[in-house]
């Protein structure tokens, strides 16, 4: 595989991007792309593309094959998605004419309503097919004809053999986090249903790594593709900011949620809120405007006298939170502020250290908070690693944290207060009512107070996500959501005799570790206990609970040997070949 190499320039310049007087990005236009697709990244809210889309789009556009690096967060769905969804309105009829194939049922939902959103003014039809779904809608759906299949490497598949995805008409075809696809043991898989498309088609390879046996893939089935990489050096030295970082790890259902609770939390006096698209900065708007705040939207698609009135509100200190995309604060003057939170994490480390500069200013304290989702804590890792400075994952408060700051905030108000004096005409009111006594006075004073605030408003736990080691993938495959856990007593879920449910949890001392096979391979308890306690010479009886799914297994051993067992099976062969072996972090 010959490669043109492309390195992310990620300095965005304002001049180029911001949006001109009819709304549209020049930037996007810029790129190749048509009106249809405009439009609807207009409506979308989108302001300008991020760096993998800026390096992607016009390659792929001109028919190249591509091998890309990029996380989740980065923006690499519309990077594939609109120049096949531009390819497509060109007037390809033979059908279908995209596959793109995903790791995880979860990600092809994702994968298949984007690309339905960015193909809308083009009406394309997307059809998505993975695990554990019903196959007679998706037979219907495929025997009427579809513009673009999304699916996991499995069900295309089950699919391609039964006869019922033919993939001769193929023009192009996205791998899209190819690395989790083979840490998930697709890898013949890919090759199977690669074989089936015509030589002649476009390819396109994502992948958050590159290591060898991703080029090796690529190597394979790519032609002379255009390579783009993010860039690895890191921030130049002295050019992060010295800000306090912190990040919340959410499920995407709850992230309004988690940041009003964190805003709550930060009493941030001067805040500015960091959204990716025009809709995000209204919709997070309205949303704290309701939960009491005093919050106001900026974006390029207000005029510039709304825009100078909310600056000029944030700036008296009228408004203490700002909303805003990256385009419109960059061409702001904003004066310094106590706390930058990204509602999102942005597509670039660029970008991220742009965002938080705007705090921690002339040696004040400043807090940088993002919000992500779990897909995206590769993003922060590789954001970790350019700005060179540690982003503290923390829990999400809980709901008795914020009734506990409350009551605090409360109790400095009204000692505050006390100090102030000028108190003689509530005094006058307290004595009117000295049939109480002065404590339940003041406890029911408080409560009203509290209710005026909105503090009375009834509260839901905002749950928590694990955070994700540095080095450690969770398996995923058909049929598992990611961010779960895999699905207990599923058809492969196997039981020792030990008498513990396998949905009992783990027992204390105990780690789990992840073994690359499962019952696809052919795998059944005898062959993990009999390859652990051969290989790290234990006593079989130590071993706990193991979980036997499609493509992979789990296996309780004692945390104190997990180590060796980790290091000893990894060499090994399990039925008669290599697979990986690692600890399993739910
Ligand atoms: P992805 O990395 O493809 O999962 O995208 C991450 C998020 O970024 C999605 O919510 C997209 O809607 C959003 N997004 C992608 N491109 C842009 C863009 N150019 N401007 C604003 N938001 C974007």
């Amino acid at each position: 595989m010959k490669g043109v190499s492309i390195r992310m320039k990620q300095n965005q310049s304002s001049a180029s991007t911001s949006p001109n007087a009819t709304g549209f990005s020049p930037g996007f236009a810029s790129l190749g792309l048509e009106a249809p697709l405009l439009t609807t990244l207009e409506t979308l809210g989108y302001e300008e593309p991020t760096p993998i889309q800026r390096e992607a789009i016009p390659p792929l556009l001109a028919g190249r094959d591509l091998l890309g690096q990029a996380a989740t967060g980065t923006g690499k769905t519309a990077a594939f998605a609109l120049p096949l969804l531009q390819q497509l309105g060109h007037g390809i009829t033979a059908r279908p004419a995209t596959l793109v194939l995903v790791p995880t049922r979860e990600l092809a939902i994702q994968v298949g309503e984007a690309v339905q959103r960015y193909g809308k003014e083009l009406r394309t039809s997307v059809l998505t097919l993975y695990g554990g779904q019903p196959f007679g809608p998706q037979l219907y759906a495929l025997k009427r004809g579809v513009d673009v299949v999304v699916a996991t490497p499995g069900r295309a598949l089950d699919h391609i053999r039964r006869g019922t995805l033919r993939l001769q008409a193929v023009k192009l075809v996205v791998l899209d986090e190819a690395d989790e696809m083979l840490d998930m043991g697709f890898a013949d898989d890919l090759d199977a249903i690669l074989e089936q498309t015509p030589k002649t088609r476009q390819t396109a390879l994502f992948s958050a790594t590159m290591p060898p046996r991703i080029r090796s893939i690529a190597h394979r089935h790519l032609r002379n593709p255009v390579e783009i990489t993010i860039a690895k050096e890191p921030v130049k030295a002295g050019t992060t900011p010295r800000v306090q970082q912190t990040a919340y790890i959410v499920a995407r259902s709850h992230r309004g949620a988690a940041l009003a609770r964190v805003i709550e939390m930060a009493d941030a006096k001067s805040a500015l809120v960091f959204c990716r698209t025009r809709l995000e900065v209204d919709d997070v708007t309205t949303m704290l405007i309701g939960r009491g705040q005093r919050a106001e939207a900026i974006h390029g698609g207000m005029s510039q006298g709304q825009r100078d009135r909310v600056m000029q509100a944030f700036k008296s200190g009228q408004t203490s939170l700002l909303v805003a995309t990256d385009v419109a604060a960059r061409g702001l003057d904003i004066p310094h502020v106590s706390h930058v939170i990204n509602y999102d994490l942005p597509a670039s480390a660029e970008v991220y250290v742009h965002r938080i500069g705007r705090t921690g200013r002339a040696g004040r304290e400043g807090t940088a908070i993002t919000i992500l989702d779990p897909r995206e804590q590769r993003l922060l890792r590789s954001i970790e690693q350019h700005t060179k400075a540690r982003v503290n994952v923390l829990p999400i408060p809980s709901v008795a944290d914020l009734r506990a700051k409350q009551l605090d905030r409360l109790q400095g108000a009204v000692v505050e207060t006390l100090q102030q004096g000028g108190l003689e005409v509530c005094r006058q009111l307290v004595e009117r009512l000295s049939s109480h006594t002065a404590v339940d006075v003041a406890a029911a004073a408080l409560k009203l107070l509290v209710r005026a605030q909105g503090g009375e408003r009834t509260e839901q736990e905002i749950p928590g996500i694990p955070v994700r080691p540095p080095d450690t993938r969770r398996p995923m495959q058909d049929g598992v959501r990611t961010g779960g856990r895999p699905q207990r007593g599923s058809a492969g879920a196997e039981r020792r005799p030990t008498g513990r449910p396998l949905d009992a949890g783990r027992r204390a001392g105990m780690a789990r570790v992840y073994v690359g096979a499962g019952q696809a391979a052919g795998i059944r308890p005898g062959d993990l206990v009999g390859a652990i306690a051969n290989e790290a010479k234990i006593n079989s009886a130590m071993i706990g609970a193991i979980e036997i799914e499609e493509r992979f297994s789990i296996v309780d051993v004692p945390e104190a040997l997990a180590p060796r067992i980790i290091q000893l099976l990894g060499r090994a062969r399990i039925k008669g070949r290599k697979v990986p072996v690692r600890i399993f972090h739910e």
